[in-house]
């Protein structure tokens, strides 16, 4: 057995274990990102497939050129090529394709008791944002305004931003966050852009900033266990990668591991799959409690990635419903094609969508099925001519999209601190921890956080 030596070492290979990854090597550490999967970005990863560049659903980086992620890629003198922006949103309602602005009779008072909400959104305070992790975006748009149309606009935006489907269980905070920034960066209430060749360029700059600086990245690698001694952490056992054993036992052999020497371990894990390398005597009872209790706690959806032989629209707009027609699911939808022409054969088109769901409901096998077959008569129903064009199909059910689900009680303050209690040297770093944003971007701004804090604690301790 081996020893490595390692100034950290990150387990998980997704935006927030690479980017921490890229921080920390850029601040003179020797990396090593071990990934369980045999691809880098985790959950926001591309693909190629029968020609098409496809990214695991439907994935938009709020507010792209001036996000969290383009905030941690600029700490490593690097930049997001973005393809395109979505211009804005068409609504199915009433039967019927409309675009967001014209959904509402323009009423003096529908305009007025809009501009009521936003100029809150302009002059709450990022402080006082931040007290609102336990009310939920009806209670707080209902302070404002009871005017119905303006409720259903919010659940629009709500319902884009967190991956909910009901504004009662939307957090407050995060829906405000989110329109507060792309006010103040865009000038307008929700953006999104398209990184060039897919989702996969946003960490592929990171990955070569840990190379360059002598770090190691190896993927099909999952990490065992965090080990610690007497409060602190000393280092992990990996999968041995080097063992021989017959590929087509994998699923029955137990594995020998290596022990990699460290005394600073991120796990840029989500909190999900935190009991698989933590073991609980390590902690206090009440985190235990807290990483069980959350676990489940996220959001999911089902939908379909489709391409087409034609186009069936021109534009780069989202298409949304709060409820289709026969599923009563909502829907979120675009063509990355037509954002990215490179990302299908010429003359194709690429579709990709999710419903949002109950976790419960996206993990029962049945539903999913049954789900997926109504949907399908749904969006050839919304979708006239679907049925024709449709040249290949990839049905999909995603669980952990944007990490903790986004509701009251789970947000901001609520969420695991990226520090571990009382244990010297560990760190947290995902979308499940502490930092704010739709997913990509709450990845990064917990990677952030996590890198000031660790290079804050290695100074104190000189
Ligand atoms: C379908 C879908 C659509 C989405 N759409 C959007 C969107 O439009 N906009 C947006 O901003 N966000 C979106 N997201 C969310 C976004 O993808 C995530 O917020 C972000 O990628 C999370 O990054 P992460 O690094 O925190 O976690 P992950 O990407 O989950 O990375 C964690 C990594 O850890 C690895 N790992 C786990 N256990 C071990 C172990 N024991 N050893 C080694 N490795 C391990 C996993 O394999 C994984 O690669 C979407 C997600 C999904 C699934």
């Amino acid at each position: 057995m081996m020893d490595y030596d390692f100034d950290a070492v990150i387990v998980g290979a997704g935006i927030a274990g690479l980017g921490c990854g890229s921080l920390l090597a850029s601040n003179g550490f020797r990396v090593a990102v071990y990934d369980e999967l045999n691809y880098i970005g985790g959950r926001a990863t591309t693909t190629n497939f029968r020609g098409y560049t496809i990214d695991t659903g439907l994935h938009a980086l709020s507010r792209g050129d001036v996000s969290s992620v383009a905030d941690l890629l600029a700490r490593i003198n690097r930049k997001i090529e973005l393809a395109g922006w979505s211009e804005g949103v068409s609504v199915w309602e009433n039967d019927r394709w409309q675009d967001i602005s014209e959904l509402r009779q323009v009423s003096p008072a529908y305009n007025e008791n809009f501009k009521k909400v936003i100029k809150a959104v302009i002059e709450i305070s990022y402080q006082d944002i931040d007290r609102l992790d336990d009310v939920s975006l009806k209670e707080w748009v209902e302070g404002i305004t009871e005017d119905q149309d303006v409720h259903d606009f919010f659940n629009y935006l709500g319902m884009m931003i967190t991956t909910l489907t009901d504004w009662k269980e939307m957090a407050a905070s995060e829906v405000i966050y989110e329109m507060k920034k792309n006010l103040e960066k865009k000038g307008q209430l929700l953006t999104a852009g398209f990184p060039k060749g897919g989702t996969i360029n946003l960490v592929k700059p990171m990955v070569e900033t840990i190379r360059d600086r002598g770090g190691i990245i190896l993927t099909g690698t999952g990490v065992d266990e965090v080990i610690i001694e007497d409060g602190k952490v000393i280092g992990v056992t990996v999968e041995n990668v080097t063992g021989d054993a017959p590929k087509n036992f994998e699923d029955w052999l137990i594995y020998d591991t290596e022990f990699l020497r460290t005394n600073t371990v991120i796990c840029a894990v989500p909190i999900w799959n935190l009991e698989a390398i933590l073991t609980s005597e390590d902690f206090p009872s009440w985190f235990i409690s807290k990483i069980n209790s959350l676990a489940r706690e996220t959001s999911s959806a089902i939908g379909y990635i489709l391409g087409l032989d034609e186009p069936l629209w021109n534009d780069n707009k989202f298409r949304v419903s709060l409820s289709l027609p026969q599923t009563n699911l909502p829907l979120q939808c675009y063509s990355p094609s037509n954002i990215d022409p490179d990302s299908a054969p010429e003359g194709k088109f690429l579709l990709s969508m999710g419903c949002p769901c109950e976790t419960e409901n996206a993990l029962d096998k049945w539903w999913v099925r049954e789900g997926l077959e109504i949907l399908w008569d749904d969006l050839n129903y919304i979708f006239p001519g679907l049925d024709e064009h449709v040249e290949w199909t990839l049905p999909a059910r995603y669980v952990g999209i944007d990490g903790l689900a986004k509701k009251p009680g789970m947000v901001g303050k609520y969420k695991p601190d990226i520090k571990a209690p009382g244990v010297d040297g560990l760190y947290f770093a995902g979308d499940t921890y502490r930092g704010r944003g739709v997913g990509m971007n709450s990845a990064a701004e917990s990677a952030m956080k996590c890198v000031e804090k660790i290079l804050k604690d290695r100074t104190s301790k000189k």
